[in-house]
């Protein structure tokens, strides 16, 4: 061998292995599914035992919604101002000790703001729009910097993080996602917003391709939270 081509013939893998931690994401544990289906609890724990940072995108179009509702915007009837407002909305997202917290012009959202029964009504109706959805697409793509997620919403695993080995969508009977809901004290048409969900334009609400389907309507928590866990270390995820 020419005593020159030895250096570059041993350049490249190192260069390959100094390079790829940097180049390799951080894994996102992409969780959709209908509303009330059980899948913030799932993905909270789920996020819990890995260490992972928990990401709760409906807080999202939730924090929006709150300020459209705010500013006097109809979402149901002018999806054009809420377009317009969206562009320019002082929404802040940041992610500590993997607690999301989202404030609009300073303003920190309580939980109560996020789920009074107006924003429940007017949520679908902001989310629907696509100026909103691009907005914050790229913001929850941009928490992948910060580490590991999981990460649950209604796109998560079809647009948000198309490419993640690891999808889950967590489905519950009707009956059961509208008891649920009640339980949780909210006048919520869960029926509707799954309509307009699954029916808008925009990234309706779809069982994403390659998503491990989990019935979650007669699951404790426990074993959903472990249904994911052992589905995850059985692709090779390092699992507590
Ligand atoms: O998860 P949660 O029920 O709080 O979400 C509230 C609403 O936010 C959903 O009904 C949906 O309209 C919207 N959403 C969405 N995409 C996400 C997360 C939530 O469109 N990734």
């Amino acid at each position: 061998m020419h005593p020159h081509l030895l250096p570059q013939f041993r350049a490249a893998p190192r260069s390959i292995s100094v390079i790829a931690p940097v180049n390799t994401p951080s894994p996102v544990i992409t969780i959709d599914g209908p509303a009330a289906s059980g899948k913030s609890s799932v993905a909270r724990l789920v996020a819990e035992r890995l260490g992972y940072t928990y990401v709760n995108t409906g807080n999202m179009y939730r924090a929006m919604t709150w300020a459209v509702l705010d500013a006097g915007i109809d979402p149901a009837s002018d999806p054009a101002s809420v377009a317009t407002f969206s562009a320019s909305a002082p929404i802040d997202c940041t992610v500590t000790d993997g607690q999301t917290t989202i404030t609009i012009a300073g303003h920190l959202l309580t939980a109560e703001e996020l789920n009074s029964d107006p924003v429940n009504r007017a949520v679908s109706h902001v989310a629907s729009v696509l100026e909103v959805r691009n907005a914050l697409v790229a913001a929850q793509r941009a928490l992948q910097a910060i580490g590991p997620l999981v990460m649950e919403g209604r796109d998560i695993g079809s647009v948000v993080f198309p490419e993640s080995p690891f999808k889950y969508y967590i489905d519950a009977s009707e009956e059961v996602r509208s008891a649920r809901r009640r339980a949780q004290g909210h006048a919520d048409q869960v029926a509707e917003r799954d309509r307009i969900d699954s029916t808008r334009k925009a990234s309706p609400l779809i069982i994403p391709d390659g998503a491990t389907v989990i019935d979650n309507s007669h699951l404790t928590l426990d074993q959903a939270v472990e249904s994911v866990l052992t589905s995850l270390k059985s692709q090779g995820l390092p699992t507590p």
